[in-house]
């Protein structure tokens, strides 16, 4: 770890007014939830054109739709047996110390189960159903919901189930016309971003004096462009992964790195 940039980084933590933490998916990596990017290879086994919209999934699912079942699975399964871990417990630690708004690409509400109470979900929330004509929200569920929906996914994706059965357990939570209407909120490629909170995310970006990256390529956009955002509002910008960038990088686990960072700043046990 660079001396200088952790002194800057714990300096920025303990004098500012409005921290903006910035997740994406290595802030849940040690909770069990696989990032799509790194190298076990996500996007080779479900290739994006296919797998990552609203339009590719209907097609590749009417040509193919075990596959469709076993991609949805693998997004669903962890994040119904995923538990909050020492990362994003110290972000919410940090709202006894100051202002602090979390803007999370995750779609996994562990920020929330942690305790966090201002989090801007930008790409929308597998726990949530919408209505995508109105785009409201029109239920939450639960992750032992989600737990009966992988299971009847796994039977499906094993080829043990049947279609019917699959639909029959799927429409308990997007019943009627589940594939036109009532959706998980999940923002897929292409997609507007989940409104209001992206609006808001920008507003807090621009008036925030810290803001800690954690977790996230920076290859997804616009949410990508934050940073620099950020940092043009005049922001410090930290970031924490285990390959970092930017001006001040923080090489490590966000579990790791995120409550020493906040110990430091405030001579108090985070986690
Ligand atoms: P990404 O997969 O593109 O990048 C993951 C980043 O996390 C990499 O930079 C990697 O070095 C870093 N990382 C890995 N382990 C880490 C750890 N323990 N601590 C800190 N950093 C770690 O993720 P992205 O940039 O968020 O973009 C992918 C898109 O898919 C986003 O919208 C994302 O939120 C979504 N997604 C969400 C989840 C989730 O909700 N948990 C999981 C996978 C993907």
């Amino acid at each position: 770890m660079d001396t200088d940039n952790w002194s800057t980084a714990v300096s920025a933590l303990r004098n500012a007014k409005h921290v903006v933490v910035f997740s994406g998916a290595g802030m849940s990596a040690e909770s069990g939830i696989p990032t799509f990017r790194d190298a076990d290879g996500f996007w080779q086994r479900f290739p994006p054109e296919e797998f990552a919209t609203w339009s590719g999934l209907w097609k590749t699912a009417l040509i193919d739709p075990h596959s469709v079942a076993d991609f949805v699975l693998n997004v669903v399964d962890p994040i119904a047996r995923a538990e909050a871990n020492p990362g994003h417990r110290a972000v919410a630690s940090l709202e006894s110390r100051t202002k602090t708004t979390v803007v999370t690409q995750n779609v996994d509400g562990l920020h929330q189960t942690s305790g966090s109470t201002d989090v801007l979900e930008v790409h929308g929330s597998l726990l949530e159903v919408i209505d995508s004509l109105t785009a409201q929200v029109v239920r939450r569920i639960d992750r032992s919901q989600l737990a009966q929906i992988a299971e009847a996914l796994r039977k499906y994706a094993g080829r043990q189930g049947s279609t019917d059965s699959l639909l029959a357990e799927l429409g308990k939570y997007y019943p009627l016309d589940w594939l036109g209407r009532l959706r998980p909120n999940l923002v897929l490629f292409g997609d507007a971003m989940a409104e209001p909170a992206w609006t808001k995310a920008c507003e807090v970006v621009d008036r925030c004096d810290l803001f800690i990256s954690v977790g996230t390529s920076g290859e997804v956009y616009p949410a990508a462009m934050l940073p620099d955002q950020a940092a043009e509002a005049g922001a410090t910008v930290i970031t924490v992964d285990p390959q970092p960038s930017g001006d001040c990088p923080l090489p490590g686990k966000a579990g790791i790195v995120l409550p020493k960072l906040i110990h430091d700043a405030f001579a108090a046990v985070a986690d």
